[in-house]
């Protein structure tokens, strides 16, 4: 699990996502399956009691806190709910 707290510590991640292509499915807000090297990871993106916004993912990188492809290809798809939900 990392904190997020910019899109610049998602750059080599995005890069990488953008160059891999994983399949992202939506689950229910916050919560995606993503297609990895190993079948699919689950990305959990959310906010914690004291505001920060967290990601979790099931594979092994994000174990060790760093931003993978798969938590960049589900906040893509999250920052776009998110947003259309403030607009809603
Ligand atoms: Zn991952």
């Amino acid at each position: 699990m990392f904190i997020l707290n910019g899109i610049e510590q998602l750059t080599n991640a995005i890069t990488k996502a953008k160059k891999i292509r994983p399949r992202v499915e939506f689950d229910c807000f916050g919560r995606y399956r993503v297609s990895g090297s190993k079948g699919y990871y689950t990305v959990i993106c959310r906010k914690d009691e004291r505001g920060y916004k967290t990601v979790a993912c099931t594979c092994k990188g994000a174990e060790r806190g760093l931003a993978c492809y798969h938590a960049a290809a589900a906040l893509s798809l999250h920052i776009g709910l998110a947003r259309r939900q403030a607009t809603a």
